[in-house]
């Protein structure tokens, strides 16, 4: 990290109030494109008092914002989605160009954000409370959806249009106010979505921006008028956040790291379930949360482990703005240096390497932080490939017996964000949703990451907190729940004194 300000290269600005404004801080790092090593930008550490004065800002901006018409939250929505189609091109080219995905994927990423936020226009129907008629006679009790003031979001480098945008939309269309810390490695992305969502209209103070990295987050976790924080990142950041924003007060959603295995029968269709095991294991330089890491081949599936290798093998690897790229660069140098530890350590505990993608030649990017396809057979619990979360375009497989030894297998497994299973067989696929212990499962589907309309659902130690991202549980995370009893008099006749505590 620099000391200075190198005034050659753009900066990223902080939004506070409704301004877009330089940081004085001291301490900036470089966003780097992984294809080429390019600074794109720098981007400031802010300060404490930076960090007090966004909070300040959100928290004025609170005061009139939670009283604002439904209709006038949701039409800021409507004309954000319509902002971020016109825009998505843009967007993803600054995506690839910051993160390293291809740029169709890129504009995945935008997309399925966007979702968010056409779901974020509906917010009318989401946050309607409830009423029971006649609890007890003359009495009515009814639910207040209401805000819960000032909330955080604290993002990760692997999707920074998608993850933001599942976080601000929804807590600013129920009537919060919002401070968000993107991640400091790819923020220039989500700023331009930040700009759009100004641009749609979203008041001054309702959604400010502070960057940083550790400091920041622990002044996010610690601060009084924070009343919520979402976070999405590793595991051990996540616990973290949770543990420390919790014993401020805060309530705390963190969704975090995985090892998502994928089973495979050998009743399955075989060329649907090989396409789609290179795409969810590969795809994104298996930088997903949702990647498919970990193949579970049941039974005489063993035997496409060959056909499995060639179709990972034939993934072209280059940078993300070329056409026709199947794998771009991972997003540091850092990242390649630890997935190459990985890949080494595999070998040394004993998993047969089927396809090493460790030097893998990309003419033109000799300086990107590429790592091809890589695929190793044989793995098994206790050895660092499995027991951690690579995070790259890495894929373990195991061969195991039965269905029922596949579903030991993920289930004595910590992680549970998502898991899936290939087969043609209904009653197979339906012991599997019953008796696996995943939040999120696909039936033939590699990825399946839930729509708006449902929320996010990762479990165990891919999650702490309740309440998942989007759909109707977060509208239960960025509200309080107020339950009102009422009883009108409209006869002027004063009840008995009842010291009961009946309301017949
Ligand atoms: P990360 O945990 O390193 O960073 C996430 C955020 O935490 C960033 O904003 C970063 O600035 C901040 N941070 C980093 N180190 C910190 C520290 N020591 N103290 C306080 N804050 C710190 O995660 P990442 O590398 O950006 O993202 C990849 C991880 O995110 C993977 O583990 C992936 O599985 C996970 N992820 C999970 C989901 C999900 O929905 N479960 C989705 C996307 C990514």
């Amino acid at each position: 990290m620099s000391k200075a300000q190198n005034t050659t290269i753009p900066t990223v600005k902080l939004l506070i109030g409704g301004e877009f404004v330089e940081s004085r801080t001291t301490e900036w790092r470089d966003v780097v494109n992984p294809a080429t090593q390019q600074v794109l930008a720098r981007v400031p550490m802010a300060t404490a008092d930076e960090l007090d004065a966004a909070v300040a800002a959100a928290k004025k901006a609170f005061a009139s914002w939670k009283k604002t018409p439904i209709g006038a939250r949701a039409r800021i929505f409507l004309k954000y989605q319509q902002l971020i189609r016109e825009n998505m091109k843009d967007v993803a080219a600054i995506l690839t160009a910051e993160q390293g995905k291809t740029l169709p994927d890129a504009e995945g990423d935008v997309f399925r954000g966007l979702e968010v936020v056409e779901h974020a226009a509906n917010v009318g129907t989401l946050q309607l409370g409830g009423l029971a008629n006649n609890v007890a006679t003359g009495v009515d009790t009814y639910t207040l959806l209401q805000p819960i003031g000032v909330c955080a979001g604290i993002t990760p480098f692997n999707f920074p249009a998608m993850i933001p945008l599942w976080m601000f939309p929804m807590a600013i269309a129920c009537g919060n106010t919002f401070v968000l810390k993107p991640s400091e490695q790819d923020p220039l992305s989500t700023m331009r979505l930040v700009e759009l969502a100004v641009e749609a209209g979203i008041p001054p103070g309702v959604l400010n921006v502070v960057h940083g990295a550790v400091d920041v987050v622990n002044g996010i976790c610690d601060h009084p008028d924070i009343k919520a924080v979402s976070f999405v990142g590793s595991t051990r950041v996540g616990t973290h956040v949770y543990n420390r924003a919790s014993l401020s007060g805060k309530r705390a959603q963190c969704m975090m790291g995985a090892k998502n295995h994928v089973v495979v029968l050998p009743d399955a269709h075989k060329e649907q379930t090989l396409n789609a095991l290179a795409g969810a294991g590969f795809g994104a330089a298996g930088q997903r949360c949702m990647a498919s890491s970990v193949v579970v081949l049941v039974g005489a599936a063993a035997q496409w482990l060959p056909e499995l290798v060639e179709r990972a093998r034939a993934l072209k690897v280059n940078a993300g703005h070329e056409a026709g790229t199947d794998v771009g660069p991972v997003i540091s140098r850092a990242a390649k240096a630890r997935i190459l530890e990985l890949i080494e350590a595999g070998v040394q505990e004993g998993a047969t390497l089927e396809l090493d993608g460790r030097e893998p030649q990309v003419p033109g990017y000799a300086d990107g932080n590429f790592v091809a396809p890589t695929l190793f057979s044989g793995v098994k619990p206790g050895m660092r490939i499995y027991d951690e979360e690579i995070f790259g375009p890495v894929l373990c497989t195991m061969a195991v017996d039965s269905l029922d030894d596949a579903i030991a297998l993920i289930n004595a497994n910590p992680n549970g964000n998502g898991t899936g299973v290939f087969t043609q067989s209904g009653a197979a696929a339906r012991k599997f949703q019953e008796e696996i212990d995943v939040g999120q499962v696909g039936i033939n589907v590699p990825i399946p990451v839930p729509v708006p309309l449902f929320s996010f659902t990762g479990s165990r130690a891919s999650k702490l907190g309740d309440l998942g991202p989007y759909g109707q549980q977060v509208i239960l995370f960025y509200t309080q729940t107020k339950t009102v009893t009422a009883r009108w008099f409209d006869d002027g006749v004063a009840a008995p004194v009842n010291t009961t505590i009946s309301l017949k």
